[in-house]
């Protein structure tokens, strides 16, 4: 599929009198497009819902929008928490989906009266005595081994420090039950990223099963099964994006084969997607400023890996489109690069792409989600803006860019930088 960026050449020349590159931009049609056809391919489940994984973008303007199309939110620590108390979520809007959790964050939690997912057995007694066990209450499990989805390998279970063993699983729901808790949830994320219409469907089929044992051993009642993160994007235009209807019937399929028939018909289906809910509707443009010919031809843009991290963290292919070329032939090849002194700091590596000359602009494509979020500041580099192009074309300012002073803030209890000249 080739890859259009939601934004012209023409709107970024005028987005940029205003907001200067580099700066995120996210797309609000797309966002509410994607949101709306999921809830609909998961219509079928009478409590579904989606609980967008904060971590992926966590900015409020953004959790707003998905609000509005019925999100709730999964959180993973204190500040996530904080600020999704800040935009109205509450109780059963929250999902608390930690791991090696400190004290103070399962205390927020449980006063927001968030659905709290343990990751582990010992989790339980902890939580007890810094918070109290909740009425209602998540396991998570792990597999172990790897996970296979007909031949294919997807991921590797039993090296991740997530989540608890079936039999675990299980004795933590007798002591839970024992503690007070009187409704249980199932979750589990068995692979990231995947670009296949059965990841869902088959971990649905692990995790209904498991429902069902569980039920037949501890007799608690189950209230939701939540499937977690995991429904990828294709970054590369030659893979074909999932269907998120196929996807619901699939899960469906699989509901009323092992679900059904066990008396579990009324258990509510959740997911935690991040990167399938934003990934798509987010971009970084970049502005081409020096390039050099040595033994590679490199193209240099004015943002860096603190922008847009996965290419030097995972080697991951982000596609780029240079704007206003789009139709142009791919007869350059470059190394795209930010200006970070390391070696992997390069958005693109031996790349084809239309010959790129200074001042072109660069839409880097699928970084809504693991993006801006990733962000750090290596090199004393600060972090962009984020924008939003809203539904009716006009731009708004939703994260304003990092200044020096943003930089040096965690030195204010010092006088030593007295003489900083701003
Ligand atoms: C990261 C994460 C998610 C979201 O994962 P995506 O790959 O962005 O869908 C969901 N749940 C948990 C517990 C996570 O850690």
């Amino acid at each position: 599929m080739k890859k259009v960026p939601f934004v012209t050449k023409e709107q970024v020349e005028e987005i940029v009198k205003t907001y200067p590159t580099p700066f995120h931009i996210y797309d609000e049609k797309g966002i509410r497009e994607n949101a709306r056809r999921m809830k609909e391919a998961f219509s079928w489940n009478k409590g579904f819902r989606e609980y967008f994984a904060v971590k992926a973008t966590p900015n409020p303007y953004i959790m707003k929008i998905l609000q509005e199309e019925g999100c709730g939110v999964d959180c993973s620590s204190l500040t996530e928490l904080m600020l999704s108390e800040a935009c109205g979520f509450q109780g059963s809007d929250i999902m608390f989906s930690s791991n090696v959790t400190p004290a103070e964050e399962y205390i927020k939690a449980k006063e927001l009266g968030a659905y709290i997912n343990l990751d582990d057995i010992t989790h339980i007694d902890f939580l007890n005595d810094v918070a109290g066990i909740p009425e209602t209450i998540c396991c998570r499990f792990n597999p172990g081994g790897v996970f296979k989805m007909g031949t294919d390998i997807m991921d590797n279970p039993g090296d991740a420090k997530y989540g608890m063993t079936k039999e675990q699983l299980i004795e933590a729901f007798q002591r839970l039950k024992e503690l007070g808790a009187k409704r249980f949830g199932i979750h589990s994320f068995l692979a990231s990223n995947t670009v296949t219409n059965e990841y869902y469907p088959t971990l649905a089929g692990i995790l209904f099963s498991l429902a069902v044992e569980v039920k037949e051993k501890t007799g608690v009642e189950l209230a939701f099964i939540n499937l977690s993160g995991g429904i990828g994007i294709p970054y590369t235009p030659d893979k074909e994006p999932n269907d998120i209807v196929v996807i619901g019937n699939g899960v469906r399929e699989q509901f009323e084969k092992i679900m059904v028939p066990n008396g579990l018909s009324d258990v509510a289906i959740f997911t935690e997607l991040g990167r399938f809910m934003l990934g798509p509707y987010g971009g970084l443009v970049v502005k081409a400023i020096h390039e050099k010919h040595i033994y590679k031809e490199y193209i240099g843009v004015d943002a860096c890996a603190v922008n847009l991290m996965r290419p030097a963290m995972y080697g991951a292919y982000h596609h780029i489109t240079v704007l206003g070329k789009e139709d142009a032939p791919c007869d350059h090849t470059y190394d795209v690069t930010g200006s970070l002194c390391e070696n992997n700091d390069k958005f693109a590596i031996d790349r084809k792409l239309p010959k790129i000359d200074m001042g072109d602009y660069l839409f880097i494509h699928d970084a809504g989600a693991h993006g801006f979020a990733m962000g750090y500041n290596y090199n004393g580099k600060l972090k962009s803006a984020e924008l939003l192009l809203k539904e009716d074309g006009s731009v708004q300012m939703i994260r304003r860019a990092e200044t020096p002073k943003d930089y040096f803030a965690t030195f204010d209890f010092s006088d030593i930088l007295k003489n900083m000249k701003w």
